[in-house]
């Protein structure tokens, strides 16, 4: 029995080991199994884990731990973590003790600068071990203070920038409103959210943005402009579209920019009128609809006499009020939907868009004439100056913005060269006439060259010892086609090329080789020769003067200048008169009375005679105020002591009268028209003198 027992005790122990063992067997088997789970899932997780024991020693540590310690595991586990020089292993030995201490979660983020990485690092303790775990949140951190900057920084934009930024929902009313420029369009976001988006820019740009489209546009609020810029806004999820969003910039100060640059582009500064841009844009528009719907319209080509002489006798400040005051009367002369424009010079042009016919145009222009004759009163001068207008009417005289402005050109030249003061209609035969006054421009620089000047010469009588006392040098134009011509001729093209210095010192020679060879039998002959308010602002005028006195053996008694009233007010011209008249040259005022010279000015000039102008002769034996003026004119030239003149006597009775009010000298066809060397030579007076050849 009890071998028995034994042997089932030993078979019962055998057993027993053997079940144990298995047990035991089995146990390890799910332990490991435990043990390789979780390392498996410690493997497989993303974030970094490593495993202490107790006694901080490493014993496991997955594969991006080893990345984030920069050591594989083989050499980590085992370590004490203290060795681990990894800040991820070292530093936290502390933290893991407080979190073994007290048992509880501890989390924190370590931010290594240098690195710029971000470690969120997570200490969970157990009864026998502790589970660090580290997840590299650097992409996080970078991207969350990226966002974090641009919201900065989007908040500067919205505070700062002249802008509204807003978001609308589906039906058109603002979900949200912020930005800087609410302040200057006076508004306050809190007064504009759930309001219609109407209050701000039109409906059109949201519907096209929940159409799917982005639009932009401009509107007016008030006195302000705003740019919009408009998306649509869109579902996150499903992107379907579900409101808009927009950026209203206040464009006020640019658009206030545009108009400054726009204005100085087509305007001109001194008048404020549109210029020569603005004009061409004018007209190209004008006779666009004219075209189309058969309308007439007209241009008027006002040039302004005597501006010239104005602007160079008294200084340009006086000629730019001059153009102002023009300016402003054109502009009160016309209609408002009619355009003044001025494109340069003292040239203006008038566009009358609904012109009626020709008469209401001769009335419009006669009323420019009018007002612009009034007198003005700049800087203490009582001025006059005048007008004349070309006018070119559309289709007839031109359908083209060039044609039209040159024909109302060659018209305004007709006008001028009529006197002045008057308004002429384009006719065709005008062309012609500009066309030949070029070819005379380039034809005239060559006269003196081609020897095809002339002096004549017109005798003056003294009234007073009835005897001729000198002549008048006026120069002609030999022309090879044209005949002799008269200065009116030729002269204003000299004047204005500036050409007219050359041929009046070329008169002014010729006539002192003249006067050398009459004045050997009649010595106190004298010649007066005309000299242009160019002549006197050429700074060696009075030297070549001088010279050629000298070279011709001539006393400077011999010689009168002839000058313009203009020429009185010209204080370039005036050292040069001075130091003339200081040699003892004559200087007389020529076509006394028409122009605006006053006693005054008479006064400050070493003037020594006046020309009493032929206008007033011509009138004084039908007209009792040409006559009074004439005398008048005569005795206050006697109170000052100076020559008189008397131009363009005709007749007897003229001459007459001359005598009776003590006129000292006397010209004119009476006597003799001007005449060639050679008939001069021949007059009675020089019969003994020899004739001499220029
Ligand atoms: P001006 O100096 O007043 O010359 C007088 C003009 O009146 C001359 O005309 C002369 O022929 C004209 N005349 C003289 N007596 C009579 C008369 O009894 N009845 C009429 N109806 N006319 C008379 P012209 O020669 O045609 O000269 C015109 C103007 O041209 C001159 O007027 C003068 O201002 C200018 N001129 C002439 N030669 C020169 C010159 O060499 N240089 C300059 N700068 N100007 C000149
Ligand atoms: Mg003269
Ligand atoms: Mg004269």
């Amino acid at each position: 029995m009890t071998l028995i027992a034994i042997a089932f005790a030993a078979a019962g122990f055998a057993c027993a080991d053997q079940l144990g063992r298995r047990a035991r067997t089995r146990a390890l088997k799910v332990a490991e199994d435990a043990v390789e789970r979780r390392f498996n899932i410690l493997e497989a997780v993303a974030d970094g884990m490593y495993i202490v024991d107790n006694d901080l020693i490493v014993t496991h540590v997955n594969e991006e731990a080893e990345r984030l310690l920069s050591s594989a595991a083989d050499a980590l586990v085992g370590l004490k973590l203290e060795k681990i020089v990894d800040p991820l292993g070292s530093e936290l030995v502390p933290d893991i003790r407080l979190a073994r201490k007290t048992g509880t979660i501890y989390e924190h983020t370590y931010l290594f600068p240098m690195a710029d990485r971000s470690i969120e690092v997570r200490i969970k303790p157990s009864a026998s071990e502790t589970l660090v775990h580290l997840r590299d949140v650097t992409a996080r951190a970078q991207a969350a203070s990226k966002l974090e900057k641009s919201e900065q920084r989007l908040q500067l934009v919205t505070q700062n920038v002249d802008a509204v930024l807003w978001t609308a929902d589906r039906d058109a009313r603002f979900s949200a409103v912020t930005g800087h420029a609410l302040t200057e369009l006076g508004l306050e976001s809190r007064d504009l959210i759930d309001e219609p988006c109407d209050r701000l820019l039109s409906r059109s740009y949201l519907d096209d943005a929940f159409a799917g489209k982005a639009a932009k546009g401009e509107s007016v609020l008030g006195e302000r402009w705003l740019r919009h810029h408009v998306e649509p806004l869109r579902d996150l999820r499903y992107g379907n579209v579900n409101g808009a969003v927009g950026i209203s910039i206040d464009i006020t100060e640019l658009k206030r920019a545009e108009q400054t640059a726009w204005r100085s582009a087509n305007h001109d500064r001194l008048t404020g009128l549109p210029n020569r841009l603005s004009l061409e844009h004018s007209l190209t528009e004008l006779i666009r609809d004219a075209g189309t719907g058969k309308r007439r319209f007209a241009l008027l080509f006002v040039d302004l006499d005597r501006f010239k002489a104005i602007n160079d006798t008294l200084g340009h400040d006086v000629g730019d009020e001059v153009l102002r005051t023009v300016a402003a009367r054109l502009a009160e002369s016309v209609r408002d939907d009619d355009i003044v424009a001025r494109p340069g010079g003292d040239e203006f042009i008038v566009l009358l868009p609904h012109v009626a016919g020709v008469a209401a145009i001769d009335i419009i222009a006669q009323r420019m004439i009018r007002r612009i004759r009034e007198p003005m009163e700049i800087q203490g001068h009582e001025l006059f100056v005048g007008a004349s207008i070309g006018i070119a009417t559309f289709p007839d005289h031109g359908r083209t913005a060039r044609s039209l402005v040159s024909h109302a050109d060659a018209a305004m030249y007709r006008a001028k060269r009529s006197g002045g003061n008057a308004h002429v209609h384009y006719e065709r035969s005008m062309e012609a006439e500009a066309s030949e006054r070029l070819t005379l421009e380039a034809e005239l620089r060559h006269a003196i060259d081609r020897n095809e000047l002339r002096v004549h010469y017109q005798p003056i009588f003294d009234v007073t010892a009835n005897v001729l006392s000198g002549c008048e040098a006026l120069v002609r134009w030999e022309h090879p086609t044209r005949g002799l011509m008269a200065p009116d001729a030729f002269l204003p093209i000299a004047e204005e090329t500036g050409f007219i210095v050359e041929i009046d010192r070329w008169v002014l020679a010729a006539s002192c080789a003249m006067l050398m060879a009459v004045r050997a039998d009649v010595p106190g002959f004298r010649v007066a020769v005309n000299v242009s308010p160019r002549d006197l602002r050429e700074q060696d005028f009075a030297d070549f003067v001088f010279d050629t006195l000298r070279r011709h053996d001539l006393t400077s008694d011999a010689l009168t200048l002839e000058i313009t009233e203009q020429v009185v007010l010209d204080p370039v011209a005036l050292p040069t008169l001075q130091n003339l008249a200081a040699a003892g040259i004559r200087i007389a005022i020529d076509d006394f009375g028409v122009g605006y010279s006053s006693l005054s000015y008479l006064k400050r000039l070493p003037i020594s005679g006046v020309k009493v102008d032929r206008s007033f002769i011509a009138d004084v034996v039908s007209d009792a105020r040409s006559r009074a003026l004439v005398k008048s004119i005569v005795a206050m030239a006697e109170a000052l002591s100076l020559e008189v003149t008397a131009e363009g006597i005709e007749t007897e009775e003229q001459l007459e009268f001359v005598s009776s009010i003590a006129c000292g000298s006397a010209q004119g066809y009476h006597f003799s028209k001007a005449l060639a060397l050679s008939g001069f030579m021949a007059l009675p007076a020089f019969e003994t003198a020899r004739v001499v050849a220029i």
